[in-house]
């Protein structure tokens, strides 16, 4: 519908002769999903929310040709129940900070000339004036930690590789976002592919690397097809490629496409995948850092990870250290979803806490239904319950409560959700995603999901429930990769905080 629009806009100037004085521009995504598609104009800095090809009209008319707003285009704002004309009036994006996001829904992607004005590259040409050791410090003081889930800190996993031997070395954007819900990845590449292929070479500077991969999904085409683009112009303006900017340094980034296995998000799967084989996780029996793609140190983060990259440099260590909390610093993106007002992308510093995300930005639960838990960490994280919703977020403080920060994957469910079925949900899609490799993990959750099953369809006992959290412990315990060992976590949570909904369905039966 985006595409449309566009279009009718582009229509309607040219039928109005405002082709010298407006000009339309397609931007990634602005995050507020529940209200799209959404036009922002400037200079006045206008935000019209739903709007269809049909307002094309009444936008040049009225806002271009007339200067003033079309009044049913903006957002009403719940609090205050009035029309506000301007995103930074807007309670869902008042407690936001947009750096991993920065460029996503200001400039258009598929314009290198766009990213350059908004500093594009200056990052990359400032490492050029730096020691590589200097650049995987400044990532170090910076606390920058993985956003793909685990929260390695940066800095350290840069450092490991550049100090490990070995001429050839590579560094991998780990694009395979497959968490249900989460779309952060798909939405940075969409809207700034840019900042991830400068931050690519930035790395691949600091390691030594002269080839960067980007594994992605091929369920993504838009993002596919916007980092090719983008690949392309960076290479045309000797951004990539040979002797970059003339500092000698050599770096190019190439595609490779994910074929849907959630698994091969798991770093070793990952490479595997790339080398052309089977996407199966191996152990680490010597960390990626000194044996990873073909043999070679291997340097993998995720595309949020990366898009924090440039600014870090631009701005420098303790600006991005200090925001967010005493372990977690700068920002984190959540896909927002469930059952919650404004649904959508955001970004928040490290520390917001769960209630402000669910009712400040959100805008709380629709249809005066009650808040029952908050699931983070996709089908690997855990079910938070209410008393929690004070709680900061960040690495620590989420798995202290049973859950984790996971890829960013926010889903809230309201009191007419089942968090048997929930639980059930994510078992279903880790057992379908269970490569088959290890024996805890392909046989485990198969009986894990069949117990849910049983439960679930009215005909489990109490000793199943006991069975159901004792199996779930030795599939933790024993798994090889990440995927079997957090597969049971939404089991585990649920029945620790919601035991009394496994029970009414067990009671239901006798
Ligand atoms: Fe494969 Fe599961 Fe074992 Fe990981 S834990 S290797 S996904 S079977």
């Amino acid at each position: 519908q985006s595409k449309e629009l566009k279009e009718a806009l582009a229509e309607k100037i040219k039928e109005h002769n405002l082709e010298a004085l407006v000009d339309v521009k397609a931007t990634g995504c602005f995050g507020f999903c529940a209200e799209g598609p959404i036009i922002r104009v400037f200079p006045d800095d206008v935000f019209y929310v739903k709007v269809t090809p049909e307002d094309a009209e009444d936008i040049i008319v009225e806002h271009m040709k007339g200067g003033k707003p079309v009044e049913r285009l903006l957002f009403t704002e719940p609090s205050i129940n009035e029309k506000v004309p301007t995103m930074h009036d807007i309670s869902f994006y008042k407690k936001q900070l947009r750096i991993a996001l920065r460029n996503c829904g200001i400039i258009d992607p598929e314009e290198i000339d766009e990213y350059i004005a908004a500093e594009g590259y200056l990052a990359l040409a400032k490492v050029f004036g730096m020691e590589p050791e200097a650049v995987t410090k400044l990532m170090t003081d910076s606390g920058l930690r993985g956003r793909g889930g685990a929260g390695f800190p940066t800095g350290m996993k840069w450092e490991a590789t550049r100090r490990a031997a070995g001429d050839q070395k590579y560094i991998i954007c780990n694009a395979d976002e497959g968490d249900p819900g989460a779309f952060m990845d798909r939405s940075l590449l969409e809207g700034d592919p840019h900042s991830i292929i400068e931050a690519m070479a930035i790395a691949g500077y600091a390691i030594g690397a002269d080839t960067g991969y980007v594994y992605i999904r091929a369920e993504y085409p838009l993002a596919i097809e916007r980092l090719e683009i983008a690949i392309k112009q960076a290479r045309e303006r000797g951004l990539l490629g040979e002797n970059i900017l003339g500092s000698g340094f050599n770096f190019d980034v190439l595609i490779k496409y994910g074929a849907g296995a959630f698994v091969c998000g798991e770093e070793t799967a990952l490479m595997r995948s790339i080398e052309g084989m089977r996407g199966e996780p191996f152990n680490k029996t010597v960390f990626p850092s000194e044996r990873g793609l073909w043999g070679k140190p291997t340097s993998t983060n995720n595309v949020e990870t990366f898009a924090n990259v440039p600014i870090i440099v631009n701005k420098g260590a303790d600006w991005y250290n200090s925001i967010g909390t005493a372990t977690s610093k700068g920002t984190k993106v959540f896909a927002l979803g469930g059952k919650v007002s404004n649904v959508g992308l955001v970004e928040v510093p490290m520390g917001t806490t769960l209630r402000e995300l669910v009712y400040d930005i959100g805008g709380g639960i629709p249809n005066d239904r009650a808040l029952k838990a908050v699931q983070t960490g996709g089908p690997s994280g855990g079910c938070i319950p209410t008393e929690f919703l004070d709680t900061p977020i960040d690495y620590e403080s989420l798995q202290s409560i049973g859950s984790m920060m996971g890829s960013g994957g926010m889903i809230v469910l309201d009191e007419d959700d089942c968090m048997v079925n929930i639980a059930k949900f994510y078992l279903e899609f880790t057992c379908e995603e269970s490569c088959g490799k290890c024996t805890p993990c392909r046989i485990g959750t198969t009986r894990l999901l069949e117990m849910l099953e049983k439960i679930t369809s009215g005909k489990g006992t109490l000793e199943d429930l006991d069975k159901l959290q004792e199996l779930s412990e030795v599939v933790i315990d024993s798994s090889l990769c990440g995927l079997g060992k957090t597969a049971p976590n939404p089991i585990v949570s649920t029945i620790k905080y919601f035991r009394d909904e496994y029970e009414a369905h067990i009671v239901d039966q006798t």
